[in-house]
């Protein structure tokens, strides 16, 4: 491998996923050139169907009122089921399994009420520390809407001292050892700050031999690797589809419920017009009688200006496939590793797990006692990243849009940086 631009622009022309770039709206910085835009992880970037396909259900409401319900091109009314299939596609899962629904917290909370029952001893809910602060308020309002406390009831599963990510081992001991007094077992299936990608099979193989529900998060898994969640066991899932989904800003959330529970009926719920059987939905006198599968979950009738850019985003992966997908995906985080590298790891350290099949597209660098002047200055320079305080950076080249090219510029802007910051940082002994 040669440090070269040209070498980059070589790996590029070998890409069999490189025509998707151009199917993507690239910010553009004043100089005209594109950015570099490294953080699909936290706001995917638009296809460029997308604004078609909006513009397409405003032209049906705009000409059909209420009609467009059943007359629009895409009826508004069955709206929602012309996703399942590609999304159950890109979260390994069948279509009963799947839905695209309210947002990401808000399924999370759902899916609790439904999956988190404290009773007796068996009362706790274990997370990943350093979980997603959105995640732990929602786990801790959870427990205290129980009229239980969260000192006594979150378990906290920490990585060793002087670790950053966690051992599995660790994590199944915890589950092993502490089983019968945890409900639930919620973890984000890839973290989102060391970018870790857990195995869900085995963690949902532990906690169901311990009596305990599982639960992943999976906003920074969907889109990204293979989740296999039908095979994975886990009882729920949910994710947001404006990371790695492209879907837009604030986009819509994805809900995963296990066939096992297709027929819920032991299975508290908060309930709505959109969750009763289809066929009998609108007599609306009746009492609720539940979809069979994850659509009973769903409470309001699908937002259609929403969910049509989830739609379009779908229709790219589902044309890739996710192990094209994840197969560049590989390919192009391998390459920024070994680049990232070359610059010295007195310096940089990645936090990220170095087997392929333990991590996603991120990268989390850790930049010895670097500040975010650091930050600032890669960001001048026309990278768009992302900062965590104290100390790290965290880049994901995405396999949809992310060209070799973006990585080799990466690393030459961050080297450049370093190289002016390099009386600043003092290396930790
Ligand atoms: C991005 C993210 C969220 C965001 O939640 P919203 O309800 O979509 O605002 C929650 N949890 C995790 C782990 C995330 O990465």
């Amino acid at each position: 491998m040669e440090n070269t631009l040209n070498y980059a622009k070589q790996l590029d022309q070998k890409d069999e996923l490189k025509s998707y770039r151009s199917q993507h709206h690239i910010p553009i910085q004043k100089n005209g050139k594109p950015f570099v835009y490294l953080c699909g992880n936290s706001l995917g970037l638009q296809p460029k169907t997308t604004e078609a396909h909006i513009k397409q259900e405003l032209s049906d409401w705009k000409n059909l009122g209420v009609e467009g319900h059943f007359r629009a091109k895409n009826p508004w009314m069955p709206y929602h089921t012309f996703l399942t299939e590609a999304m159950a596609r890109v979260v390994g899962a069948k279509p009963i399994e799947v839905v695209v629904m309210n947002t990401l917290t808000v399924n999370l909370h759902l899916m609790m009420v439904s999956f988190y029952q404290p009773k007796g001893r068996r009362n706790k809910i274990a997370i990943e520390a350093d979980a997603f602060p959105s995640d732990k308020y929602a786990v801790e309002s959870q427990i205290r809407f129980h009229g239980l406390d969260p000192k006594d009831c979150l378990i906290e599963i920490k990585a060793r001292r002087g670790e950053n990510c966690l051992r599995e081992e660790d994590i199944l001991e915890v589950i092993d050892q502490q089983g019968r007094e945890i409900a639930l077992v919620l973890m984000g299936n890839t973290n989102y700050y060391t970018g870790q990608f857990f195995n869900m099979k085995a963690i949902s193989k532990h906690a169901h031999a311990q009596g305990c529900m599982v639960g992943f998060d999976c906003a920074h898994g969907a889109g990204n690797v293979q989740l296999n969640l039908h095979d994975s066991g886990c009882d729920f899932a949910v994710w947001c589809n404006y990371k790695y989904l492209n879907a837009g800003p604030g986009s819509l959330g994805g809900a995963f419920v296990h066939e096992r529970h297709a027929r819920s009926e032991n299975l508290p719920r908060l309930e709505g017009w959109w969750g009763h059987d289809q066929d009998t939905r609108f007599k609306m006198r009746d009492a609720f009688n539940p979809m069979v599968g994850v659509e009973a979950w769903q409470l309001s009738n699908p937002p259609v200006l929403s969910m049509v850019a989830v739609w379009s985003a779908l229709q790219l992966f589902d044309e890739v496939g996710m192990d094209r997908l994840r197969k560049k995906s590989i390919a192009l985080t391998g390459y920024l590793e070994t680049l990232i590298k070359r610059l010295g790891n007195e310096v940089i350290n990645i936090i990220t797990p170095s087997n392929p099949l333990e991590r996603g597209s991120q990268l989390s660098i850790q930049v010895t006692n670097a500040d975010k002047s650091l930050f600032d200055t890669i960001s001048k320079a026309g990278v768009i990243a992302d900062w965590r305080e104290p100390d790290v950076i965290r880049v994901a080249p995405t396999a949809m849009y992310n060209s070799f090219e973006d990585v080799f510029l990466f690393y030459r802007i961050l080297k450049e940086a370093l190289g002016e910051n390099v009386n600043k940082i003092t290396i930790k002994q």
